[in-house]
């Protein structure tokens, strides 16, 4: 798998906000928000798309999870509610092949998404 610009931000290659890291995590600001909070959480270890996950990844996968779900509470609107979602490639809305959950809160948000 070719270098995404995930990498680079994981690399300190290019600038990012940085929220949160972990040795497995990294989570920072969507350069493009689409909620008063829009953060993406990344695993260090790039999978391109969510169909290319496999057993091995579940525990992985969990723990993007489980750190948006914390960072979400610590942060004080895990109470009025957000949103969690992964695109998986074109249909899905994927523009960077790096999995990425994008965390969104700070609105009320609509459903179905379009
Ligand atoms: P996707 O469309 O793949 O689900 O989400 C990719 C996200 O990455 C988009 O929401 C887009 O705004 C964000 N993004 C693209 N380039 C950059 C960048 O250079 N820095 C940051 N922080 N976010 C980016």
């Amino acid at each position: 798998m070719s270098d995404t610009l995930f990498t680079k931000i994981i690399r300190r290659e290019i600038p990012a906000d940085i929220v949160y890291e972990d040795d497995d995590v990294l989570a920072f600001r969507d350069i493009n928000p689409q909620a008063p909070v829009h953060v993406l959480f990344i695993p260090k270890q790039p999978i391109e798309t969510l169909d290319d996950a496999t057993d091995k990844h579940a525990g992985l996968l969990g723990q993007l999870m489980l750190a948006a779900a914390r960072y979400a509470r610590e942060q004080g609107f895990a109470e009025n509610g957000y949103r969690v979602v992964m695109n998986c490639r074109d249909d899905g809305g994927q523009s960077v092949y790096h999995i990425h959950l994008h965390l969104l809160a700070g609105r009320r948000l609509a459903w179905p998404p379009g």
